[in-house]
C-alpha cells in the first residue's frame, strides 16, 4: 500500500525517480495498462441512431398514414392507390438518412471539440518537466501539481508546498484537505485520512506538490465509483425551447385542421378514403415544421464548430445564442487585454536608485543603465530574492528563451540573468514555500543560505508589501521605514504604474524567530523592503479594435483585475477602453459599499476599472449586473474565479494560463485567452442568431404558402392544386437545402452595429411573425392564380368536375408544383435580410448551391419518366417554364419594393430592437 510505506519506497516499487519515467518505459507501460481513462457508458450504436430518425411523431402519424392507406387499399383492391404510399415511406426515408447524417456529423464536430479542452497535465519524463494529455498518464508516472489543476490519476506524495485539495468529487465534503508525504500507519483508512495520497477527479485548492502516479483509469477511486458516464450536457436553447412549444401548438391546430380536410376530401372532394387520409396527413406534416429542432442543432453545431476556429471553445449549444445577446464584457486584464509577455524594465532599489532595463521579450540579453551611485549588494540582494522566491523556470527551446509557469516570475528571472545572476546556480536552499495566490497578493519562501538562519524571502504588490514591512534597506543598512519612506515608495509605485508597469515589490525576513510558525501570514511579518521592480506587459495589438467593435455594438467592458488601478488605466487608456474620468473602485474600497450603492454605480453604464480585487469581489460584480437585467460574460483563470464564471451568463476561461477548475467552470473557454476572441464569439453568437432566425422564417413562410395553396383551393371548391406527395416533396425535399444554406449565411453588414439582442424577447414577435404570414400568403395566392390560368388556358370552365387523372388536372398541377418550388428558392433569397436589398449582400455561395440542387431535383420530378410516372407530373415546355420562373420573382419583387420603402423606418425600427 502507497500510503504505508515511505515515498521512497514507492519510487522503488514503480520502478521510477523524481525524473520520472523514459518515453520507452511509457510505451511499454501504457501497453501494460492502457489508457488512463474513465471508460463511459456504451455509446449507441448507429442503427439506434438511425432509426431514432423515424421516432418524431409528425414522422409517426406520416407512415402510420401510408401504413393504413396501403391496408385499405389491399382490403378494397385498389392496387394502384398504393403507389401513394410506398412514395410517402420512400420520402420519410430519404428524410431520416439525411437527418442521420447531418445529426451524426455534428455530434463528431462536437466531440472533435471536447478534444481540445481534454485535460493535460504536467508530469516529468526523461528528467524533464512536459504537458501531455491526461489520458497518457501512467503508473510511475511523476505529475506536477499546482494550484486550480484538476488531478488525472491516484498518486503518492512526495514533495508539498501547502498543498490543499478539493475531493469532493469523491467524498462529498468540498472543504479542501491539508496533504502531506508523510507515511500513515494506520491500514484501515477512508479516503478522507489519506493524507499523503492525491486521487484522480480532485483538484488542487491552492499550494503545490509532486506526486508519484500509483493508479489509472478504471483502477483509480474514482474509476471504481464511475459506473456514470462523462456527460456533456445535452440541454436545450431558449430558441429551440420556444420552436418546440411552437411546434405543440401548430401540431394541435393542425391536427384539428386535417379532420376537417379529410372529410372535406371524401365528401367534397371526390377523393377516396386512402388519398384523404394521405392527404390531411400530407397537409399536417407540411403545417408542422417538425424539422426545425433538429435544424437548428445541427446549425447551433456547425457554429460551435466555427467558434473554435476563431479561438472560442463553447461547451454547452445554448450558450451559443446567450453569447449573440452579451451586453457587458467583465474582463481581466493581464493576458486577456495584454500579451502576459512581462519584461522588466525598471527597478527602483530604495528609495530613489533607479535601474533601466532595455531589452525585450525573454532573451536575457539587454544593458541595464544603472545609476550613479548605488549599492551593489542591496541590488543583488533585491535580484536573489525576486529569483529564488519564484516558481518559473526560464528555459532555451529550439535556440529561442521561453518561460515555463508565470511570465512574470519568468520576467524577474530575466531580469537577474540581464544583471549576470544566475539564480540556478545558487546554493540557497528552498525550505518551504507559500506560493503566489491571488487573494493575498504576495508570494513567499523560507530560505537557508548556507548556515546562517532560515530566511523569509517575499515578493508581492507594492501596497500589500508595504503594510507588512517596519524597515527599509538603505545602502546596506536596515532602518525603520517611516511614513516619510512610505508616502516616497508610494509616490514611485504610482509613477510606474502610470507608465503602465505592473509593480511588484521585494522585501525579505532576516531573522525568522525560533518557535514553530504555522502559515504563511505569521511568516510575512516584520519584513525589510528592499524595492520595487516594474515590467511592462502591452496590450495585444488586436485588443483596440475589437474594444471598439464593442462600442459601436453596444456592448459595454469593465476591467476587473487583481492588479494596481493606476496600470489597468494606463494599459485602457492605450486600448480606448477608459478615458481620463473613468473611475477606479478598489477591492477595499468595494468592501466598503452596501450592495444598492455599487448597483447605482454600475447602473450608470460607463466605463469602469475594478483594480485590486480578489476574486470573490468579482462574483458580487457580476451579481449585481444580473439584478440589472445585464446580461454578463465574465473571464477568469484561476480556482477562486469559478463561483464568478458559474454566476455569469457566459464564464469564459483562459485556455492557456486558465487552471482547470476554472475551464471546468466555464461556458466559453478561449484558446488564445485573447480578449479579441470574445468579441469575435459575440459577434458570431449574434450572427448564428440572425442565421437561425432567417430560416425560421424561410420555413414558415414555406409552410404558409403552402397551406394558403390548399386552403384557398378548398374555398373556391376548385381540384386540389397539390397532391400529397407533391407536398411532401417540396417539404421534405426542395426546402430543406436552402433553409440549411440559410444556416450558414454571412452576416448581415450591420450585425455589431445594432444595441444586443434582449434575451428575453421571443423570437415570434408581432413584426417577425406578420412579415412570413404575408408573404407565406402571397406565395400561397400566386400559386394559386398559376393554377388558375393554366387550366382556364387548358379549356376548363369555372365549376366544372375534375378527376385526379384529368390531363388538364395534371398539367395545371404540374405548373402549380413547380411554381411552388421556384418561388420558395427565391425566397429564400428573401430570408437573408429584411433590410437590405439582396443586392447588395454578400453571396452565399451555399444556397446558390442548394437552389441549383433543388432545381435539379424538380426538373427530375417533373421530366423524368418515371418520376411522372409516380408523381403525376407532366412535361413543362421552356415558355411554360419561363412563365414559371418570372412569376416566383414576383416574391423577390415585392420584398425589394418593401424593402426600399421601408428603408427610412428601419432604424428606428433596429434602435427599438424590433428586427
Ligand atoms: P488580472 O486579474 O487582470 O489578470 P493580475 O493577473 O495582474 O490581473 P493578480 O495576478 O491577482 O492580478 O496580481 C495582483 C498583483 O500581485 C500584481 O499587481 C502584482 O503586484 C502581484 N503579483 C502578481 N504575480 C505575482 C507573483 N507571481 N508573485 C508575487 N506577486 C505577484
Amino acid at each position: 500500500m502507497p500510503k504505508n510505506t515511505k515515498y521512497t519506497d514507492v519510487f522503488k516499487k514503480f520502478n521510477t525517480s523524481p525524473k520520472g519515467l523514459s518515453s520507452q518505459e511509457v510505451v511499454i507501460r501504457l501497453k501494460k495498462y492502457g489508457l488512463n481513462e474513465i471508460k463511459a457508458q456504451k455509446k449507441d450504436p448507429l442503427w439506434l441512431k438511425f432509426l431514432r430518425q423515424f421516432t418524431d411523431l409528425m414522422v409517426l402519424v406520416l407512415i402510420g398514414a401510408a401504413l393504413v392507406s396501403i391496408i385499405v387499399a389491399v382490403i378494397q383492391k385498389h392496387y394502384a392507390e398504393m403507389s401513394d404510399a410506398y412514395i410517402i415511406l420512400g420520402i420519410v426515408f430519404l428524410n431520416a438518412i439525411i437527418g442521420f447524417v447531418q445529426e451524426y456529423k455534428a455530434e463528431k464536430a462536437l466531440e472533435a471539440l471536447q478534444r481540445l479542452i481534454a485535460p493535460k497535465t504536467r508530469v516529468m519524463r526523461n528528467g524533464q518537466e512536459q504537458i501531455i494529455e491526461s489520458k497518457y498518464l501512467v503508473p510511475g508516472d511523476i505529475i506536477i501539481l499546482a494550484e486550480g489543476d484538476k488531478i488525472s490519476a491516484d498518486g503518492r506524495l512526495f514533495e508539498v508546498n501547502e498543498l490543499k485539495v478539493e475531493e469532493s468529487a469523491l467524498t462529498g465534503e468540498s472543504v479542501p484537505i491539508l496533504k502531506s508525504t508523510d507515511i500513515i500507519e494506520k491500514t484501515n483508512t477512508t479516503i478522507h485520512d489519506t493524507h499523503n495520497l492525491v486521487y484522480m477527479g480532485t483538484t488542487v485548492a491552492s499550494g503545490s506538490s509532486k506526486a508519484i502516479v500509483v493508479k489509472t483509469g478504471m483502477n483509480t477511486e474514482f474509476g471504481k465509483i464511475a459506473h456514470m458516464t462523462v456527460s456533456t450536457k445535452k440541454d436545450k436553447s431558449p430558441l429551440q425551447k420556444e420552436l418546440y412549444r411552437i411546434g405543440l401548438f401548430v401540431g394541435k391546430i393542425t391536427f384539428v385542421i386535417s379532420l376537417i380536410l379529410f372529410f372535406v376530401g371524401i365528401y367534397y372532394q371526390d377523393y377516396s378514403i386512402v388519398e384523404s387520409i394521405l392527404f390531411s396527413v400530407a397537409v399536417a406534416v407540411a403545417a408542422v415544421p417538425e424539422g426545425l429542432p433538429a435544424t437548428i442543432t445541427i446549425a447551433l453545431a456547425l457554429g460551435i464548430q466555427r467558434l473554435a476556429k476563431k479561438n472560442a471553445i463553447i461547451k454547452q449549444l445554448s450558450s451559443v445564442e446567450t453569447l449573440g445577446s452579451t451586453t457587458v464584457i467583465c474582463s481581466d486584464k493581464t493576458g486577456t487585454l495584454t500579451k502576459n509577455e512581462m519584461t522588466v524594465t525598471e527597478i527602483q532599489l530604495g528609495i530613489e536608485q533607479t535601474f533601466i532595463f532595455e531589452g525585450s521579450g525573454y532573451s536575457p540579453v539587454g544593458d541595464i543603465q544603472y545609476p550613479k551611485k548605488y549599492n551593489q549588494k542591496d541590488f543583488h540582494k533585491l535580484l536573489e530574492i525576486a529569483s529564488i522566491c519564484n516558481e518559473a523556470k526560464h528555459v532555451q527551446i529550439e535556440k529561442r528563451w521561453n518561460i515555463l509557469g508565470d511570465p512574470t516570475e519568468g520576467a524577474l528571472l530575466v531580469a537577474a540573468k540581464k544583471a549576470g545572476l544566475d539564480y540556478e546556480k545558487s546554493n540557497i536552499e528552498r525550505l518551504q514555500i507559500f506560493p503566489f495566490d491571488s487573494a493575498r497578493k504576495c508570494m513567499s519562501t523560507v530560505v537557508k543560505i548556507k548556515s546562517s538562519n532560515p530566511e523569509l524571502f517575499v515578493k508581492g504588490a507594492p501596497d500589500i508589501i508595504l503594510q507588512l514591512c517596519n524597515k527599509i534597506q538603505i545602502d546596506g543598512k536596515i532602518v525603520p521605514l517611516t511614513s516619510a519612506h512610505k508616502k516616497s515608495l508610494e509616490k514611485n509605485n504610482q509613477t510606474m504604474a502610470e507608465k503602465a508597469l505592473r509593480v511588484l515589490a521585494v522585501a525579505y525576513r532576516p531573522n525568522i524567530p525560533q518557535k514553530k510558525l504555522h502559515n504563511a501570514q505569521e511568516y510575512e511579518q516584520d519584513l525589510v523592503f528592499l524595492g520595487l521592480i516594474g515590467m511592462i506587459d502591452p496590450p495585444r495589438l488586436e485588443v483596440k479594435n475589437a474594444v471598439n467593435l464593442c462600442n459601436k455594438a453596444g456592448i459595454r467592458v469593465i476591467i476587473i483585475t487583481g492588479d494596481y488601478g493606476p496600470t489597468a488605466k494606463a494599459i485602457g487608456k492605450q486600448i480606448n477602453l477608459v478615458n481620463e474620468k473613468t473611475k477606479i473602485i478598489t477591492g477595499v474600497e468595494l468592501n466598503k459599499i452596501s450592495n444598492s450603492e455599487l448597483k447605482q454605480i454600475l447602473n450608470k453604464k460607463e466605463s469602469m476599472i475594478f483594480a485590486r480585487v480578489a476574486p470573490d469581489h468579482k462574483k458580487r460584480i457580476v451579481d449585481i449586473l444580473k439584478t440589472l437585467d445585464e446580461v454578463v460574460a465574465v473571464t477568469g483563470d484561476g480556482v477562486n474565479d469559478a463561483p464568478a464564471l458559474k454566476r455569469a451568463d457566459i464564464g469564459i476561461a483562459m485556455g492557456i494560463t486558465g487552471t482547470d477548475v476554472s475551464k471546468e467552470a466555464a461556458n466559453m473557454v478561449l484558446t488564445d485567452d485573447s480578449f479579441a476572441s470574445i468579441v469575435t464569439a459575440v459577434e458570431e453568437g449574434r450572427r448564428i442568431y440572425q442565421n437561425l432566425k432567417k430560416f425560421v422564417w424561410y420555413i414558415f413562410s414555406c409552410n404558409i404558402g403552402e397551406l394558403t395553396t390548399i386552403f384557398v383551393a378548398i374555398l373556391l371548391g376548385i381540384p386540389a392544386p397539390l397532391t400529397a406527395v407533391l407536398i411532401l416533396m417540396i417539404d421534405l425535399g426542395t426546402d430543406v437545402l436552402p433553409a440549411l444554406a440559410l444556416g450558414i449565411d454571412h452576416r448581415e453588414p450591420e450585425l455589431m452595429k445594432k444595441p444586443p439582442r434582449n434575451p428575453k424577447t421571443h423570437i415570434m414577435q408581432k413584426a417577425f411573425v406578420g412579415h412570413f404570414v404575408f408573404l407565406g400568403i402571397f406565395i400561397g395566392l400566386t400559386v394559386i392564380s398559376m393554377y388558375l390560368y393554366d387550366l382556364y388556358q387548358l379549356g376548363w370552365q369555372w365549376g366544372e368536375k375534375l378527376s385526379s387523372n384529368d390531363p388538364i388536372h395534371l398539367h395545371a398541377s404540374t405548373m402549380a408544383f413547380a411554381t411552388l418550388v421556384l418561388i420558395q428558392m427565391v425566397n429564400a433569397f428573401n430570408a437573408r435580410s429584411k433590410k437590405f436589398s439582396i443586392f447588395t449582400l454578400k453571396s452565399n455561395y451555399y444556397l446558390w448551391g442548394s437552389v441549383v440542387i433543388s432545381t435539379l431535383m424538380v426538373l427530375t420530378m417533373v421530366h423524368q419518366p418515371w418520376f411522372q410516372d409516380k408523381l403525376h407530373t407532366v412535361s413543362l415546355s421552356p415558355k411554360e417554364w419561363t412563365i414559371i420562373i418570372l412569376t416566383s420573382l414576383s416574391v423577390l419583387l415585392l420584398e425589394e419594393i418593401r424593402k426600399l420603402i421601408m428603408k427610412k423606418n428601419y432604424s428606428a425600427l433596429a434602435f427599438k430592437n424590433i428586427l
